[in-house]
């Protein structure tokens, strides 16, 4: 027999109208069809400052007090405790001096991702779960794969049929998941994975799981942790489904509640052109988008025409004092490059969407000069090589004698 399973301390509860939760398998909200959010009592935390966590290591799991699961039922493979790289060089460039980059393309699996899916996957344990699975552009599904090794869950992934990088695609398959691509785009695949969470053939881990957000939230806390609490001005992120967003808007209100900060980031969100529902109903001051149907960008990562937790990232946006812009696919393959080229630093095309839209609005002058800006690149650039090796110079074809080498490094 086994043995029962003690849980954190925690409620699901409707983010739009408070009803408690108990179905383990339900997206939204039976009542009211809204979006489902997490409460962990964090009373105990009041008690406590940062640097009481600091006998666990920087990572998700440092963060436990604030997590809906009890980590000794944790399935982890050490995500999060990412560098948070200071960027005089790049910041040089586009005009801004305190620029951070938090590099979230280090994790585990090379996204930020890992940091949801640790907390949900052992949640999906706790809850005795034998499938997962998901709808994503590519990253998720990656990440979802590996967790779901480490935990030995069967694991389906849906993918939208040839738009999804190489290197994600290569992951997802290599740990074993059974991958489908289907002819649809991501929307598509999500509707197709939420009937069939529906059907409780699989315990749906998109970010519309409200134990994704939870793990997500860390990503705040450690860089509060790595700039020992002095809270940055303005922290840019990319935003597709908006979970990310929602999720460190989280963090931010979790720790004003107990105290730790009482300045906030203006959240920053930032879009592709091809793709920026949440943009255009920030442009309208609206606190409810539109989908856009035909989503395109080469920023495959954020190429989402109806973000699930869209409502969510514009009031992170509106309460902070932050705003939304949108940026071509020119202005994020350079920003790509700058970031490369400047500070050593590989992220995927939607992680540069957070420096080229950074780069954007301190132009417009929404950015100060002395601001503080934290961007947060998502992903590793390596998860999209076809990418970056048509935006570099081609390789050089030489023969091998030293004579020609000469001439070429003379070049
Ligand atoms: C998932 C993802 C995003 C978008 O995050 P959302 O939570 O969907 O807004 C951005 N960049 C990368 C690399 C991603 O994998
Ligand atoms: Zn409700």
């Amino acid at each position: 027999m086994q043995e029962a399973v003690t849980m954190a301390d925690h409620k699901i509860i409707c983010w739009d109208c408070g009803k408690v939760i108990t179905d383990q398998y339900a997206d939204v909200c039976p009542a009211c069809g809204g979006l489902l959010t997490i409460k962990v009592d964090l009373e105990p935390l009041k008690a406590k400052k940062p640097k009481d966590l600091h006998k666990v290591p920087i990572g998700v799991w440092r963060y436990a007090d604030f997590m809906p699961v009890d980590p000794k039922n944790k399935i982890s493979i050490q995500e999060g405790g990412t560098p948070l790289y200071q960027c005089s060089s790049l910041g040089k460039e586009i005009g801004i001096n305190n620029l951070w980059v938090k590099y979230e393309g280090a994790n585990p699996t090379g996204s930020f991702k890992d940091r949801g899916m640790t907390v949900g996957i052992s949640h999906a344990n706790e809850i005795g779960a034998k499938t997962v699975g998901c709808a994503s552009t590519g990253n998720t599904s990656a990440s979802l794969a590996a967790y779901a090794a480490k935990a030995g869950m069967r694991c389906i992934v849906f993918l939208p049929s040839g738009k999804v990088a190489a290197g994600k695609l290569a992951q997802a398959m290599f740990f074993g998941a059974k991958v489908v691509s289907i002819d649809g785009n991501f929307d598509e695949a999500l509707d197709i994975a939420r009937k069939l969470s529906e059907e409780r053939s699989m315990y749906l881990l998109n970010s519309i799981n409200p134990y994704r957000p939870e793990g997500q939230k860390s990503v705040l806390f450690e860089i509060m942790d790595q700039l020992a609490y002095d809270v940055p001005d303005r922290i840019v992120l990319p935003v597709g489904n908006a979970g990310n967003i929602s999720a460190v808007h989280k963090g931010i209100t979790e720790l004003k509640e107990i105290g730790w900060i009482e300045k906030v980031p203006m959240l920053t969100g930032i879009q592709a052109e091809g793709s920026m529902p949440i943009t255009r109903a920030f442009e309208a001051r609206k606190l409810d988008f539109v989908p856009e149907e035909h989503p395109e960008t080469i920023a495959t990562a954020i190429r989402i025409g109806n973000p699930v937790s869209g409502r969510k990232a514009l009031r992170a946006i509106y309460d902070t004092g932050g705003c939304s812009v949108s940026v071509t696919d020119q202005e994020i393959l350079a920003a790509q490059r700058l970031l490369g080229r400047k500070e050593g630093v590989g992220v995927e095309p939607a992680s540069a969407a957070s420096v080229a839209g950074a780069k954007k609005l301190r132009e417009a002058g929404v950015i100060g000069k002395k601001e503080r800006v934290v961007c947060i690149c998502t992903g590793n650039a390596l998860k999209d090589p076809d990418t970056i090796i048509s935006s570099s110079e081609p390789v050089i074809k030489s023969s091998k004698d030293l004579k020609s080498i000469r001439k070429i490094m003379s070049q």
